[in-house]
């Protein structure tokens, strides 16, 4: 089988296995084994029937063994890291623009919906087929075109995996800057999509702020190159209007990107503290003093325990929070800051600031706070993860809201933030079986974002909208906000073949023109009955 998705093999993994291997759970992965047609039927996602001519027409273009049509292969594709779930009618494996482009100019002809995937850990159902069509699987596009040092850029196809381009331009004294927790599987491809950010969004910014120029495949099959290697391209900003668009307004087919040097020196410190709170007044206290670390990431005492019974990253099991602070630059700047900032930690109440003696403490650090999802899928049935974001100095009462929604509707929720940047990512732990709690858990995430809204901030900072957050955007944004991104969804996407029905709310402004067959957007919208 052709099957190079992280989130379809850890599926099986995880059937078989428990789980055991975890660098990604989603609780959706943990349902009984039954036989895929059983499982279509119980979940009502049996897809329209469509003519076995279109899977000839596809092999066509891609190869024989790089369509899959069958039920028990397509329900792998059901799924992404969020609790969106819907099948498509085929998978098909391009490996080339041109074959992209075949396709494209088929699903127009054949009416059919296109939905583009990476390694489908996306965080809010943005690779996931709400209504069936072709989900495009960009996997086999995982070359690394070219690595341009003297230009500071690296030019991939969309498939290669974000930390192989690291990897590959180590050895050079290089790195590509955006690190997603997910890093070790979620494609550039995605990334784009999405705007990524991971730790170090704090220095070094989102995606969009690494990418300069991206060829891309239209709705209708053109190819389209928007920007170039040179970072001051003339005209509109096309490829910053497209990182960002979730796969509605074309497929990324080749990706260049900045490429960073390695710093000199990075110092890790872990603060410890025995009040919450203080480790949130920290983050307040260290913009103040007008420090920007490269990363300050926060573990509330129930995460950092689940962490460490899986990890032993060497956090405390008896403290309330910590603080996962990192400074590069040059040696003595560091070791400067080291010093400053380990004396604000201790002003604000931690009770011991620790720096990793070497590069192995370092990454145990590190790998406590990137495998966090996999942690809480060891202990919950099931997890809901939040993508809030607050100004940072809103951080301790946004502490304290999360605490409230948590009691109020009987829910665990643990916190683990990107705190620096305010992107919090509270972790609402619930068993999916149960349809009751499953409701209770999805209104505790709404009052969550809705919180952040109402304290200036917004319903996602790197995850997405996808199918999960469509009717929380017309309360971040004003009806001629949507209009106009409805309008820019048009002209790159004007029958909305690609990705329908995902990112804008179905108001009347922002309303998606559907071709012919094409299922109605008056359908609703990332409800309970979808999100299990
Ligand atoms: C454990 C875990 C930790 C995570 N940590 C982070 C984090 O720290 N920061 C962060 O930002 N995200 C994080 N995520 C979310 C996720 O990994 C990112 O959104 C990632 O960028 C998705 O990449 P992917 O290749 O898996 O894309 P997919 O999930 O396959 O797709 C995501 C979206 O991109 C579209 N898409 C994919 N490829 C293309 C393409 N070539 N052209 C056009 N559209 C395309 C899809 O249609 C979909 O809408 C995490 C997820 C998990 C499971």
């Amino acid at each position: 089988m052709p099957n190079q998705d992280p989130c379809a093999t850890s599926h099986i993994r995880s059937v078989l296995l428990a789980n055991v291997d975890g660098w990604f759970v989603s609780p959706l992965c943990r349902r009984p084994l039954i036989s895929p047609l059983a499982a279509m039927i119980k979940s009502h996602q049996f897809p329209p029937m469509f003519s076995f001519g279109i899977a000839s027409k596809l092999k066509k273009i891609v190869g024989r063994d790089s369509v899959l049509d069958r039920a028990e292969d397509l329900m792998l594709y059901e799924y992404d890291g969020s609790l969106a779930r819907g099948m498509p009618n085929f998978v098909v494996f391009p490996q080339n623009t041109e074959q992209v482009s075949a396709i494209m100019k088929l699903a127009c002809s054949e009416q059919l919906s296109v939905i583009p995937r990476g390694a489908g850990t996306g965080l809010s159902g943005g690779a996931i087929a709400r209504r069936g069509g072709i989900v495009l699987s960009l996997a086999r596009m995982n070359r690394i075109l070219e690595i341009d040092v003297a230009n500071l850029r690296a030019t991939v196809q969309p498939g290669v995996v974000n930390l192989d381009l690291s990897a590959a331009l180590a050895p050079q004294g290089f790195y590509f800057a955006p690190d997603p927790s997910s890093q070790k599987a979620c494609t550039i491809g995605g990334n784009v999509a999405e705007n990524s950010g991971g730790p170090h969004t704090l220095v070094s910014g989102v995606t969009v702020n690494h990418v300069t120029g991206i060829e891309v495949v239209l709705p209708d099959g053109r190819i389209a190159q928007l920007g170039s290697k040179s970072a001051n391209a003339a005209g509109y900003d096309l490829p910053g209007v497209f990182v960002g668009s979730e796969g509605t307004f074309g497929i990324a087919t080749a990706i260049t990107v900045k490429i960073c040097r390695l710093p000199e020196s990075v110092a890790t410190l872990l603060s410890i503290y025995d009040d919450v709170q203080d480790a949130a007044n920290t983050v307040v206290a260290l913009t103040t003093e007008g420090i920007t670390p490269a990363a300050i990431e926060m573990l509330d005492g129930w995460t950092l325990r689940a962490v460490e019974a899986y990890v032993h990253a060497g956090y405390p099991l008896d403290s309330a929070a910590v603080l996962l602070i990192e400074l590069e630059g040059l040696r003595e700047a560091v070791d400067e800051q080291a010093e400053i900032v380990s004396a604000v930690c201790r002003r604000a109440g931690a009770r011991e600031v620790r720096r990793a003696k070497d590069e192995n403490e370092r990454q145990l650090l590190w790998k406590g706070r990137k495998t966090a999802f996999g942690a809480i899928g060891r202990v919950s049935p099931s997890y809901y993860v939040q993508d809030g974001v607050i100004p940072r100095t809103r951080v301790p009462e946004t502490l304290r809201k999360i605490e409230e929604v948590g009691k109020k509707h009987s829910l665990t929720i643990g916190n683990i933030f990107h705190a620096g940047d305010g992107n919090l990512h509270p972790l609402i732990l619930f068993d999916a079986r149960d349809e009751q709690q499953t409701r209770r858990t999805l209104e505790a995430g709404r009052e969550i974002l809705e919180f952040c809204i109402s304290v200036g901030g917004s319903i996602t900072g790197e995850h997405g909208v996808g199918m999960e957050k469509q009717d929380l955007m017309s309360s971040l944004f004003s009806e001629s906000e949507l209009e106009v991104m409805g309008r820019l969804r048009k002209c790159f996407n004007p029958d909305s073949v690609l990705n329908p029905q995902k990112l804008l709310p179905s108001t009347r402004t922002c309303r998606e023109t559907v071709m012919p067959g094409h299922a109605s957007l008056d359908a609703p919208v990332a409800s309970g009955a979808e999100l299990r």
